[in-house]
C-alpha cells in the first residue's frame, strides 16, 4: 500500500459498473409486504472517509430502510449508557445460526449469542428502554445528528409491517422474558426495535451516520464523541465476527473487514482509521445478505488493500 490518497471516486465507479450486473441476482426480502415490493436491478455505494469527505455511485439518491444495520446505533447507545454490564443480558459469540433462530435461546436461558441476531438486538432495545424516556425520538435525532439531516425519519409503512407480522420477534422477546431476561413491556419495546429498523436513509447517510467505527469513536458531522477509543474497537470486533448472520465466516474471508447487512439489501463496512463504506442493493442470497453488496465490498477491500490480515 502507498501512502497517496487512492482516487476513491474513479475506484467507486469502476466497482458500480463491475457488480451491477449482479444486482439482477437473488430474492428481495419477503417476510412482509412492504419488503417485498423493492424491485432488483438497484444498486448504490458510498463511502466516507476518516477525513470527513464522501464518495458514492450508482443509485445514491434511492432511500431504503436501514433494517438490521439499526442493530449496531441501538448496540452503540446501550454501550454509551451501560458500558460492559449490557454484557449480563447478551454474549459476544458468533451465533451460526439465522438472525431469528428461537433454538440457541431456549438452551443458552434467555440468553441471545449477541447483539446482532434478532433476540439479541430486541434485548438490547429492552435494556435502551428502561434508560430513555423517548427512545425513537433519541434514536431518530442520533441518526440527524450523524448524517447532519434533520429530516432522516422512518418508513412508517414498513414498521407498521413489521409489527403486524411480528411472531417470531415476539415469540422471542416472550421468550427471553420467561427467562426473565426482559425488563419492559414485549410490545412497547418491539415497537421500538421495528421503528429502529424502518429509519431510511441513502447510501451516503448510512456511510456517514457510521463514520465514528472508522474514527475511533467520533462522529465526523457533529464532531461528537460516540463512544470510547476502546469500545469503538470492540464494536467492530464484534462486527467482524458477528455482522453478517450465519455468513460472518464467509464475508471475513472475502472482504476482511467489520461489517453488517440487513434484509433491505445493504451492508455496512469499515476500513480503521481510513473509511466506512455502505452499499445498497435489493436482492439477497440465500442467508439474507446483497449478493451484488457483497460483491462489491470483496471487490472495493480488494482494490483498496482494507482486508484487516
Ligand atoms: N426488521 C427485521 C426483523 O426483525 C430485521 C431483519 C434483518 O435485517 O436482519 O425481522
Amino acid at each position: 500500500m502507498t501512502n497517496a490518497t487512492p482516487d476513491y471516486q474513479a475506484i467507486l465507479q469502476q466497482v458500480a459498473q463491475q457488480v451491477q450486473p449482479l444486482s439482477h441476482r437473488g430474492k428481495v426480502a419477503d417476510y412482509i409486504p412492504a419488503l417485498a415490493e423493492q424491485s432488483l436491478g438497484q444498486f448504490a455505494i458510498a463511502l466516507h472517509t476518516a477525513d470527513g469527505q464522501t464518495f458514492s455511485a450508482g443509485h445514491c439518491a434511492n432511500r431504503f430502510t436501514i433494517q438490521s444495520v439499526s442493530k449496531v446505533m441501538t448496540l452503540t447507545l446501550a454501550l454509551q449508557r451501560y458500558g460492559d454490564e449490557l454484557w449480563q443480558r447478551v454474549g459476544k459469540e458468533p451465533s451460526g445460526t439465522a438472525f431469528n433462530s428461537l433454538t440457541q435461546l431456549e438452551f443458552e436461558n434467555g440468553i441471545p449469542r449477541n447483539p446482532f441476531i434478532n433476540a439479541g438486538a430486541i434485548v438490547t432495545c429492552d435494556a435502551l428502554f428502561s434508560r430513555l424516556s423517548a427512545p425513537i425520538h433519541t434514536m431518530l435525532e442520533s441518526y440527524r445528528s450523524h448524517t447532519a439531516n434533520p429530516k432522516v425519519g422512518i418508513n412508517k409503512v414498513v414498521a407498521q409491517s413489521e409489527y403486524d407480522h411480528r411472531y417470531r420477534n415476539a415469540a422471542m422477546a416472550y421468550l427471553m422474558k420467561s427467562f426473565g431476561n426482559f425488563d419492559n413491556q414485549v410490545e412497547e419495546v418491539l415497537w421500538s426495535y421495528f421503528n429502529f429498523c424502518a429509519i431510511e436513509l441513502n447510501v451516503c447517510e448510512l456511510a456517514q451516520a457510521f463514520s465514528y467505527l472508522s474514527t475511533g469513536g467520533i462522529c465526523q458531522q457533529s464532531g461528537q464523541r460516540v463512544l470510547s477509543a476502546r469500545q469503538t474497537q470492540q464494536l467492530n470486533s464484534l462486527l467482524f465476527t458477528s455482522g453478517l448472520y450465519d455468513a460472518a465466516g464467509d464475508f471475513a474471508y472475502r472482504v476482511g473487514m467489520p461489517g453488517k447487512s440487513g434484509v433491505s439489501g445493504t451492508i455496512i463496512a469499515v476500513a480503521p482509521e481510513r473509511f466506512t463504506v455502505a452499499v445498497w442493493s435489493p436482492g439477497l442470497d440465500k442467508v439474507g445478505n446483497s449478493v451484488a453488496g457483497i460483491a462489491a465490498l470483496e471487490l472495493l477491500a480488494e482494490k483498496l488493500g482494507t482486508a484487516l490480515f
